[in-house]
């Protein structure tokens, strides 16, 4: 079978390797689609702390179940998987948090993903598929990235959600908490990403360019409560040391955008807000089965995400193309 190899930072190599043979506990899929997410962006260009090269990338998954013992799924049904390997026994699994575990092991990024023609999977990760397109599951894993982070929240039924960073978790953040039933502000700083936000939702869109501009917008969007919950999307230090200052009084801050380094926030700025703050890591099956029935049931819409297609083919030779902030790219698939 062929696969992608991303030898060294830069650098993508087609390779021929065995097909990999079943055995119980797994499931063997005929990969479909493969999302590219920021993880494979960053990777591709060595700037994933940890990462060991070579590796195959990809985590966002459609697949036709090829052969296993997952329940629920037949040969020939599509489906999609969890990428993340917990280990059942630390104390986050013991308490049901398998998302943060101690010694979690991500598809794609700690061992080989799915740039692949086939790929094996632990059987219990399996999601069947249900009457999802294979698009809508090439999407389940950003989604339930999103749902995680709107379930962190708590609820946000009837509130003022600020999120920052109209990216694609940006954007799935936003979309899960419209179904959640919050009044959605979306800042970033490019005009492009918010007016294709805006086009496909009724989303609230802030152009942060100008910080007391900003400021005073986000004043007037909730009548001078400031908004009860932030959500960083961006990942970005600046806008994580800057964003309590959009936080009302009582309210929540939740990061689920990733950088590397310390974060500073005054103190006396937390604490008279009496602010909680909350990190919102990868996602549970909960979410996933969750995300997958929304779309299932037309309660959400995610097809509009989806703005490029690269052929499994030509992916080494058009990869570079997504970087490039002009050709706006908020999901691209591949497909095999
Ligand atoms: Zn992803
Ligand atoms: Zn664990």
């Amino acid at each position: 079978m062929k696969v992608l190899n991303c030898t060294t930072p830069g650098h993508f190599e087609y390779q021929d390797k065995p097909e990999p043979a079943s055995r119980a506990g797994y499931s063997l899929l005929r990969i479909q689609k493969v999302g590219i997410c920021g993880t494979d962006l960053h990777a591709y260009k060595g700037r994933q702390p940890y990462f060991e090269y070579p590796r195959i990338l990809g985590h966002e998954v459609a697949a036709e179940y090829v052969s296993g013992d997952a329940p629920d799924i037949r040969p020939g049904d599509l489906c999609t998987f969890l990428p993340y390997i917990s280990c059942g026994s630390c104390i986050a699994c013991r308490s049901g948090k398998t998302n943060c575990c101690s010694r979690l092991v991500v598809c794609g990024v700690h061992l080989d993903g799915a740039m692949a023609e086939y790929y094996l999977v632990p059987s219990p990760l399996i999601i069947p598929g249900e009457n999802l397109s294979e698009d809508e599951l090439a999407l389940v894993e950003p989604m339930s990235i999103a749902a995680h982070a709107i379930r962190r929240a708590e609820n946000i039924k009837g509130k003022q959600v600020l999120i920052f960073g109209a990216g694609p978790i940006g954007m799935c953040t936003s979309i899960l908490a419209l179904q959640a039933g919050a009044v959605v502000g979306l800042a970033d700083v490019h005009a492009g990403r918010l007016a294709f936000a805006s086009s496909f939702y009724s989303i609230h869109t802030f152009l942060n360019r100008d910080p007391s501009h900003f400021i005073n917008e986000v004043r007037n969007w909730t009548n001078g409560d400031m908004a009860p919950v932030v959500i960083d999307a961006t990942g970005n230090l600046q806008a994580i040391e800057s964003g309590l200052q959009y936080l009302a009084h009582g309210g929540q801050f939740i990061l689920v955008g990733l950088q590397k380094e310390a974060f500073h926030f005054s103190h006396p700025e937390f604490h008279k807000r009496e602010a909680t703050l909350k990190s919102s890591r990868n996602a549970t099956r909960k979410d996933f089965i969750r995300v997958r029935d929304l779309i299932k049931n037309k309660t959400l819409s995610v097809d509009p995400l989806i703005t490029h297609r690269i052929p499994f083919g030509v992916v080494a030779k058009q990869f570079e193309t997504l970087y490039d902030p002009g050709n706006l790219v908020m999901k691209a698939v591949i497909e095999f």
